[in-house]
């Protein structure tokens, strides 16, 4: 007797409950025993009035089962509650989210016959999706980028383990390095060193603008990418288009306890309830998770069938065809039922192994430092004219704190001294870098002394410290500092 497994379902918002019933019709319809837990997450949830979007039950049931098979969520756009989709994969600690993007004989695409199969390993729980967001000004709006040494080593560890286990020969790692080269730079900096223990895949840096655009050249070129979350969410939409859009693009978020499949696709609002969409990417989450939980067979049976009534019976949803000629999201499944036991003649299947998932010893965790200082602050203030008197006023106040005025700068481009004689446009936030007179330790009660004095003259928002760990400089200078 083959075990039942309980798997919790979230239908999700939009076309959710379409593509969810799909799949969960077309997985019972293997033989497969599992008794789906139905929980809600998402609109219906902030309607209830929880801002957090998943009840308690929700969150007990993918505790008690390990596992979750879930449809799209709704976020509101631009303002109200924060997604509930993060929530969960921030709640479950599902870091990686691994989104594989595999051509599909029949599916016509201008990419068609160029053997697209690549996987993007995408960063799951940082970046600016933390959504850590202030006002600085009733002007200026700000967004924390936060990027851990730990998470980029959990992640690009994961993304050549998970290279390993499909036979995969080589990884790209795309970040903005260049720009930002604190936070993306470390992405950068820890995948060259880890890089290092895989001597048997390739390992080859590229910087994501370029990664978009090659994406679309060449790509054939790719094998799997690693990259942080905002720019894994962006080449994810992208890497669907190759293959005929995101009806076809799945994906699973997994961490060291608890995985969740979801596809790459939202909850599409205008398609709800029309019977036209595609279940193609929420059944490929749950081919993904029937391997996952070792249904082996489930897996491939289904796989099977839909290529083959892609492939050959050119069975289609309206998102392939248009209306004429285009199934229903329900003859769509059953056609693929319909098509068990038949096989593509050419539709190879990769070989499957568990992920050794990454386990990171305490160093890996947490590095430590032999030395560090702090060489200065950046005060932000919110500021509106006469930046010539701004300046010597803090330069003036700066003295009396043991600090001096380096150098003020708004919109991260340096504006006093205005060495250069240009003339950008001011916002009302200005970052204003004290350092220190005598090139000592800059100490709190020096910061806060000269807080107190800015205090009566201007509002102020935050204060970075400027700090130097080893002898390397822990910031970056303002555009025109020197
Ligand atoms: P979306 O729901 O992914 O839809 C964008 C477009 O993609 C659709 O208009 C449609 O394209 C196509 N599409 C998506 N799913 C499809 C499917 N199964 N079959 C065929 N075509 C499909 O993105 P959105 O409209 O930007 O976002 C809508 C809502 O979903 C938002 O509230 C957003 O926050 C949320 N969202 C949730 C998740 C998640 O739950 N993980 C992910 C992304 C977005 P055409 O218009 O060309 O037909």
């Amino acid at each position: 007797m083959s075990k039942t497994h309980t798997i919790t379902l979230i239908q999700g918002d939009g076309i959710g409950p379409e593509v969810t019933g799909a799949t969960r019709k077309i997985i019972d319809a293997t033989g497969v025993k599992i008794n789906w837990e139905i929980c809600e997450a998402g609109a219906q949830v902030f309607k209830k009035g929880l801002s957090t979007g998943v009840p308690q039950e929700t969150v007990d049931s993918i505790t008690r089962n390990k596992i979750a098979l879930k449809g799209p969520l709704e976020t509101p756009v631009g303002h109200g509650e924060k997604s509930a989709n993060v929530t969960l994969r921030k709640m479950f600690e599902t870091y990686g989210n691994i989104r594989p993007i595999r051509e599909f004989p029949g599916v016509a695409t201008p990419f068609s016959g160029r053997d697209v199969d690549l996987v993007i390993v995408r960063e799951n729980v940082e970046d600016l999706y933390a959504g850590i967001e202030h006002m600085q000004t009733p002007n200026v709006a700000q967004c924390l980028k936060l990027i851990s040494r730990s998470g980029c080593e959990k992640i690009i560890r994961l993304a050549f383990e998970f290279a390993r286990s499909e036979g995969r020969k080589m990884v790209h790692c795309a970040t903005k390095a260049n720009i930002m080269k604190a936070t993306e730079g470390l992405m950068k900096r820890t995948f060259e060193e880890v890089a290092k223990e895989y001597t048997d895949i390739q390992a080859q840096h590229i910087i994501v603008d370029n990664c978009a655009h090659q994406l679309v050249k060449m790509p054939e070129l790719f094998d799997v990418i690693v990259t942080t979350n905002m720019n894994g969410d962006i080449l994810s939409d992208l890497g669907s288009a190759l293959i005929g859009g995101l009806g076809f693009a799945p994906g699973a978020n997994v961490g060291d306890h608890f995985s969740i499949f979801e596809a790459v696709h939202g909850s599409a609002p205008k398609y709800a309830g029309q019977n036209k969409i595609n279940p193609t990417a929420v059944l490929l989450s749950g081919v993904m998770m029937l391997r996952h939980i070792g249904e082996f067979e489930a897996a491939e049976t289904i796989e099977q069938a839909l290529v083959v009534t892609l492939g050959i019976d050119k069975v289609y949803t309206r998102d392939v065809m248009g209306d004429a000629g285009s199934v229903s999201t329900t003859t769509f499944t059953d056609k693929i039922i319909a098509n068990f036991g038949r096989k593509h003649p050419e539709w190879q299947e990769r070989a499957y192994q568990p992920i050794n998932m990454p386990q990171l010893t305490n160093s890996q965790k947490s590095i430590s430092v032999k030395t560090r200082s702090v060489n200065g602050i950046d005060l932000f203030i919110e500021a509106h004219n006469d930046l010539d008197g701004m300046g010597r006023k803090l330069t003036n106040l700066a003295g009396s704190a043991n600090l001096k005025l380096k150098m003020i700068s708004n919109r991260g481009v340096q504006v006093y001294p205005n060495d250069h004689g240009t003339e950008p446009d001011l916002t009302d936030c200005f970052r204003c870098r004290f350092v220190s007179k005598d090139g000592a330790d800059v100490n709190d009660s020096d910061i806060m002394k000269l807080v107190s004095l800015v205090n009566p003259d201007y509002r102020w928002m935050h204060i970075e410290k400027l700090n130097v760990f080893d002898g390397v400089a822990g910031y970056s200078k303002a555009h025109g500092e020197d």
